[in-house]
């Protein structure tokens, strides 16, 4: 058992409202507990309905509330079922302020997405923050799913192993619509929005996550979003000039291939952004910052934690099916000697 975490304090308003969660009250009632993810109000204090973590209505366009998704640890579980515990009051807020404007929007084409983003890219921004949110929404599930599916073997639940105190920087970007917190612009990480290939045996649906990069991606029909949670950025500086030279659809092994380079970028940094909060004494204005690293750059090669073949194989295993050569295949993407995205000659490799 660690001991208590002293190092941040919940601050609360004169009307009661949690303006901030401090860590250990955070890990308390939100990832250990059962309290409202938003506001934090207990079971039983209000009423609760719940909030599906798949936005309810990409559920009902790719009819997806019967349909199962695939959890780190092999298991299948009902999207509608797919729920965490929030109170009706911020259930429904969170429709109105994210889910509406965001069905909008991404209901519309990829060019007319662009055309959108062009005109406004604070856009980017409002992305960015509801990422966050299905992210957050994604891990804090976990902590009522056993690791291993085999219940014989007592391995704790997926959660177990996470390391929540970066998963409290995206919780506080979660909720800033609640607290209007100031999210200074180099808190923002690197977000990409790209033309896919309508995929048909999912429908057009594709969403996959991983936790220790922070990374995530959303594939509605021709076009996907792939966002890097606590990077600032990092990654847009380091891929953009491969970024722009894609060209075409791509493929779910290309998506891939990105979305292991961003997850490569951000596990492999030589030196991170610093999350921070700021508040006024009289609470009404509340920031968060970051302290950036001198120069975006990379470990050693000797000193990296994970080459971007082994997060690629890791991605794309599931995908490859029972090929003969599987193995030979598997061996070849973890070395890098495998590419999806570009020829040996760097051009884009069209579909
Ligand atoms: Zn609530």
């Amino acid at each position: 058992m660690r001991n208590k975490l002293e190092i941040s304090k919940t601050i609360t308003n004169e009307k009661g409202k949690i303006i901030f969660f401090g860590l250990q009250h955070f890990l308390d009632d939100i990832t250990h507990g059962n309290c409202c993810f938003i506001c934090g109000a207990k079971p039983g204090s209000k009423e609760f309905n719940d909030e599906h973590i798949i936005p309810n209505w990409i559920l009902k366009k790719y009819n997806l509330h019967n349909k199962y998704i695939t959890l780190p640890n092999g298991t299948k579980f009902k999207y509608g079922q797919y729920t965490v515990p929030c109170c009706e009051e911020c259930n429904s807020e969170l429709g109105k302020t994210y889910e509406v404007p965001i069905s909008k929007l991404l209901n519309k084409t990829y060019l007319e997405i662009l055309e959108e983003i062009n005109k406004d890219p604070k856009i980017l921004h409002f992305l960015f923050k509801w990422l966050c949110l299905i992210f957050l929404k994604t891990h804090l599930k976990d902590k009522t799913l056993l690791s291993e599916r085999d219940i014989r073997i007592d391995a704790g639940f997926l959660s177990d192993k996470y390391y929540w105190e970066e998963m409290h920087h995206i919780h506080c970007i979660s909720r800033s619509h609640y607290t209007n917190v100031k999210i200074d612009y180099n808190v923002y990480g690197t977000i990409f929005i790209v033309p896919a290939m309508a995929i048909e045996k999912a429908d057009g649906f594709d969403f996959m996550d991983n936790e220790v990069s922070k990374t995530i991606m959303l594939q509605l029909d021709e076009f996907c979003i792939i966002s890097v949670l606590n990077d600032s950025c990092a990654g847009f500086t380091l891929y953009n000039d491969n970024f722009s030279r894609i060209g075409g659809p791509l493929s779910p092994f290309q998506i891939r291939d990105i979305f292991a380079h961003l997850s490569f970028i951000n596990i492999n940094l030589k030196e991170r952004p610093i999350y921070f909060s700021l508040f006024n004494s009289s609470l009404n204005e509340y920031k968060i910052k970051a302290t950036m690293p001198k120069l975006v750059e990379l470990l050693d090669e000797k000193e990296r934690f994970i080459s971007s073949g082994q997060l690629l194989r890791q991605f794309v295993e599931p995908m490859i099916g029972e090929v003969q050569n599987k193995k030979q295949i598997l061996k070849e993407i973890e070395e890098n000697k495998r590419n999806y995205l570009f020829d040996n000659n760097g051009n884009f490799i069209k579909n």
